[in-house]
């Protein structure tokens, strides 16, 4: 595509902002009357910046700060206590935002949406919508797929739907596409902060939208107009120079990032990439950067807005947001100085708390895994690696899309490799499949004939939906469950059991480029860059290095009718369709409150070993369907989790010695009222934002989780469902606390009734010779959270403040 220029394309709405900002100077008062020209968003933008402006002086600030600031429900507030008259923002200052929209996936949708409707609101305070993706299942191909994930989950789409009707959302139904495509697609524009219930939302920083994966719980509160609130990150800064070359893809970026930083390294921070070799990538580059964000931990990852963000919104026939972002990056505000035009970049002498620099030129193709996203290792070393490793040689199956990894560029640069493939008569040796990330791409990959080389080449094409990347995949290569293989995608998540259900599957992440070239191999010791093949006529060939467009030469397809967003106004007549005898869906009774007093009698449920990631605590794949039932899903409770005690995979022991899985133990303890607690090492709930992994255990009687380190989100969600999640002063004293050992919390009902401040302990019975021993503990409770705690949850909550 070539570069657009924008001043010629400048409309009316830039006119009226220069008029405007004429009036501006002549009246030199501090009104804001003449914002009125600039569209509603950023109006409600500018306003709020220029308080922050006046609150924190010239202070420099990263891009991220501006907008997230300028999200304050009471700028002053958040931004003066606590921190130092302002000077000491980042870690401390406890940030209440308002939010422009809420994002929602159909397998996290729904437990949204059923706290939500406790809340008896007509409608959403802020606009929102449903994606319809995670729940079709990926095996034969596209049509077949979509039918049968339709048919096997019309329950819960008629209730996603219904919902929508009834509280005025817009619903994408099944096929429409995976949800941060469609954000991308449609709803990021630069400047708007958004909240996804899902931890890849912030794709869309890549569009530099500050979007934030969050739980249903959180997303309740932005949906009923309450404030969300956030501990202001550390803002942790990418400099890239240089540009991308031959066989580099933004996705290496990430996945060397994640390498360096591992899967805790972006605890706490937003990453914010800034630089020259910005200025070279591509939006829907920046876009899977910012999505694999989330496999180093980062609250958000955003770019600054580039001449390529312009392209990209016109050519998702957006042109209008082009001509207002331009407006309003030259709309001054109060007193007219440099600070107050709000630019979409970092100002200039912001300071990151940590800088990494990253020469673009200098990098290479990374593939990382197996099991972990942050073991990475550079393509040229990948071979010796495999062989010291003694991981599989054989390549099992290639898949390449996602919302991760499917967009025009990725996918006309893997075209221009298998075009060259097939004009020397190759075939893929291993399986390969094709995820478009939503119906606009797979319309006009469809339309300029990248889809049928593909096809032509043996792809096979699955629906616009997640399907394998989140467990959702039907193999039908005969791989049985047990059986090590390995398989390379490009999406962002290779935790074991991710894809196939399988948890000796190896999935290997690369870029969409190496996948698909390794897939010609069927091996994962081929080298694309320097490794050549053999052709059926005897003659070597080796891969051109990948070229493609970044976007297409005309705008998107927008595709077939039946999959466009259905929006709708709130219609308070539609019925909301939950059956009662339903196995999919139920509606929530509200948890109780906390006692009046600090918690005892407790009894440690299982101490776990090793990783305890949300799939740990609540899988994934054939439970997805369970997901608006908490009673049903909490039968997966923890069933991958490691007891440290035995070495085994899903099993406790009852206080008589009595072997059960850990769900089927939990269950036993919830029906005699026995409280418990976990145990745990660090790290505890990293991977996606899945609020069912906090909803299920406090459905089961879990009041506590005791652990090394917890990730950033789900330490959130346990508090938000009542859970009190609290982290070892000593490390070493997870060594000292054990299954069956009885609990009693010192300090901590007077911590929840003083707002969060103040020291708790933990009080242990060793359960074989009655020894009392006492174990300091630390939180992160806040003063709102303290409330949910004590409420019984945030929804208890929530709901009594906003009850109609
Ligand atoms: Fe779907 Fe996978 Fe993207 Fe999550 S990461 S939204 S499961 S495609």
């Amino acid at each position: 595509m070539r570069p657009i220029d924008v001043a010629s394309r400048s409309g009316v709405a830039l006119r009226r902002a220069f008029q405007a900002q004429q009036l501006h100077r002549v009246a030199g008062s501090r009104q804001y009357s003449n914002v009125t020209s600039l569209p509603p968003t950023y109006e409600k933008l500018h306003n709020k910046y220029s308080e922050v402006r006046r609150v924190l002086g010239a202070q420099r600030l990263t891009l991220a700060e501006k907008i997230l600031y300028s999200h304050l429900d009471n700028v002053e507030e958040s931004l003066l206590n606590n921190t130092n008259n302002g000077r000491d923002i980042r870690g401390k200052a406890n940030l209440k935002l308002k939010p422009d929209r809420v994002n929602m996936q159909d397998a996290s949708a729904q437990m949204a949406l059923l706290q939500f409707m406790s809340c008896n609101l007509p409608q959403t305070a802020i606009p929102a919508s449903i994606h319809c993706d995670h729940l079709i299942v990926g095996s034969k191909g596209a049509e077949d797929d979509l039918q049968a994930g339709i048919q096997t989950n019309h329950e819960v789409f008629d209730f996603l739907e219904s919902a929508a009707k009834k509280y005025g959302l817009d619903f994408w139904a099944p096929g429409a596409g995976i949800i941060h495509q469609t954000v991308l697609e449609n709803y990021a524009v630069p400047g708007l902060m958004m909240l996804g219930t899902d931890s890849h939302s912030p794709n869309a920083g890549g569009l530099s939208t500050i979007t934030i994966g969050v739980g249903g719980a959180d997303a309740v509160e932005a949906l009923v107009g309450a404030p969300w609130e956030l501990k202001a990150p550390k803002v942790l800064g990418v400099r890239l120079t240089g540009k991308l070359s031959n066989w580099a893809s933004p996705k290496d970026l990430i996945l060397h990032l994640a390498g360096l930083l591992t899967v805790r390294g972006g605890t706490g921070y937003i990453v914010e990439y800034s630089g020259p070799g910005v200025e070279t990538l591509s939006c829907t580059g920046m876009a899977t950067i910012c999505n694999m964000g989330a496999e180093i931990g980062a609250t958000t990852s955003i770019f600054p807005y580039t001449e390529a963000s312009a392209r990209y919104l016109e050519a998702t026939r957006r042109g209008q947001a082009v001509k207002n972002a331009a407006a309003f990056q030259s709309f001054p505000g109060v007193g007219a100085s440099e600070d107050a035009y709000f630019k979409f970049k970092a100002d200039e002498g912001a300071q990151y708390d940590e800088l990494i620099e990253i020469d673009l030129s200098k990098l290479e193709p990374h593939i990382n895994g197996p099991h972990t996203p942050d073991l990475s290792t550079p393509l040229s070393q990948f071979k010796a690696t495999v062989q010291e490793q003694k991981w599989p040689e054989k390549l099992s199956a290639s898949l390449i899309g996602s919302c991760t990894n499917s967009s025009y560029e990725d996918m006309t640069r893997v075209e221009s490799i298998v075009r060259a493939a097939e004009e020397a008569g190759l075939k893929p040796k291993a399986d390969f499949y094709v995820t478009p990330g939503s119906e606009q791409i797979r319309a006009t990959l469809e339309r300029d004939g990248t889809l049928q080389t593909f096809e032509k080449a043996g792809g096979i094409l699955l629906s616009n939906a997640c399907g394998p990347c989140i467990g959702q995949w039907k193999r039908q290569d005969g791989v049985e469950k047990g059986t090590v293989n390995a398989i390379l995608t490009s999406y962002n998540r290779n935790f074991r059991g991710r894809n196939d259900g399988n948890l000796e599957t190896m999935n290997f992440l690369a870029s969409p480029e190496i996948v698909t070239a390794m897939a010609y191999a069927g091996s994962t010791t081929f080298n694309p860059v320097t490794d050549s093949l053999t052709t059926p006529d005897g003659k070597e060939f080796k891969f051109p290095a990948p070229h493609g467009l970044e976007g297409p030469k005309t705008p998107f397809d927008i595709g077939k009718d039946v999959f466009k967003v259905a929006s709708q106004p709130p219609n308070p007549n539609e019925q909301v369709a939950i059956a009662p005898t339903s196995e999919r869906l139920a509606l929530l009774e509200p948890f109780e409150p906390f006692p009046e007093s600090d918690l005892s009698g407790l009894k440690v449920l299982v101490k776990v070993s090793g990783k305890c990631t949300t799939d740990t605590i609540s899988a994934a794949g054939p439970w997805l369907k369970y997901k608006g039932h908490l009673p049903n899903i909490s039968a997966n409770t923890l069933n991958t989790a490691v007891n440290a005690e035995t070495g085994e995979v899903n099993v406790a022991y009852d206080l008589d010695g009595s072997k059960h899985t850990i769900p089927e133990l939990a269950k036993l303890w919830k029906e005699r009222n026995q409280p418990w607690l976990v145990v745990a090492e660090h790290n505890y709930g990293e991977g996606s934002a899945r609020e069912h992994a906090a909803l299920q255990p406090r459905y089961l009687g879990a009041r506590i989780i005791v652990c090394k380190s917890f990730a950033r989100i789900h330490e959130t969600n346990l508090k938000k469902q009542g859970v009190v999640p609290l982290t070892f002063v000593n490390e070493q004293d997870y060594d000292k606390i054990v299954a069956g050992d009885e609990v009693a919390t010192v300090g901590l009902y007077e911590m929840l009734q003083n707002g969060g401040q103040g020291e708790v302990q933990l009080k242990v019975t060793k359960r074989g010779n009655g020894e009392e021993i006492l174990i300091p503990v630390k939180h992160q409770v806040s003063k709102d959270q303290a409330g949910f705690i004590l409420a019984g949850s945030a929804l208890n909550l929530l709901s009594k403040s906003v009850s109609v």
